[in-house]
């Protein structure tokens, strides 16, 4: 896989970020497969539409942080910071949105008392205790659209939540752990909780892409908090 080793620069087209505007348009891909216009790196999630003359361009979530594109916002142009936080907020509300349809999708398909309390659970949280998301994703993975698991968040932080999971059945615990980062993934081994079919390889792209995922899950550890605060004004 020759981009697990690609820098993600700036594509020379693109010129100088700040020519660019935020539509305020979001797109949040459940099957991870979207492509950064600016950067190229692909995989993404959540990617945010800029505008230039008339281009249209859709960037990842690293460009919003890297690069100073600007937005107009009820008639006032927005300077970089107060763009990114607009961003920010948009994001939160929308990867909230995506969870809470993807949970009703299940419902949808396996109609469950269970899954009725997932809804509940991640309404409160916006994140899955390791169970629900056992529940969850079981359902999900009799949906014909696939939905990526990484989309949720899963609760692993307290020991309560480790020992929950050590206590899901070896095939639970194979359907949810793909939806855990790397760091979780370590906490929980070291406990001896990984599954048994979850055989750690470890060659020089995949630690670079691990690395990546790790950035990647702090940064929407932080929207997540940004969208508790949202949810609790
Ligand atoms: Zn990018």
């Amino acid at each position: 896989m020759p981009t697990s080793r690609n820098r993600y620069t700036l594509s020379e087209a693109v010129g100088d970020p700040k020519d660019w505007s935020y539509t305020w348009a979001v797109t949040d891909d459940v099957t991870l497969s979207c492509t950064c216009d600016f950067c190229g790196q692909d995989e993404q999630r959540l990617t945010y539409e800029v505008t230039r003359d008339t281009c249209t361009l859709w960037i990842c979530q690293r460009c919003v942080g890297r690069y100073p594109v600007t937005g107009v916002l009820d008639g006032q142009r927005l300077d970089a910071a107060s763009a990114r936080a607009q961003i920010h907020g948009l994001t939160a509300r929308q990867k909230q949105r995506t969870c809470q349809e993807a949970i009703r999708k299940a419902q949808a398909e396996a109609p469950e008392a269970s899954l009725t309390e997932v809804i509940v659970y991640f309404d409160r949280n916006l994140q899955l205790s390791p169970h629900h998301a056992a529940v969850l994703f079981a359902a999900m993975a009799k949906l014909e659209e696939p939905i990526d698991v990484r989309i949720f968040e899963i609760q692993t932080r307290s020991t309560a939540h480790q020992d929950e999971f050590g206590a899901l059945s070896e095939c639970d615990r194979m359907l949810v752990w793909p939806a855990l980062s790397p760091l979780q993934r370590r906490r929980l081994a070291s406990r001896g909780f990984a599954p048994a079919g979850a055989q750690q390889r470890r060659s020089r792209g995949v630690a670079a892409r691990e690395t990546e995922l790790q950035l990647a899950g702090s940064r929407m550890t932080a929207l997540n908090e940004l969208a508790e605060i949202n949810s609790k004004q």
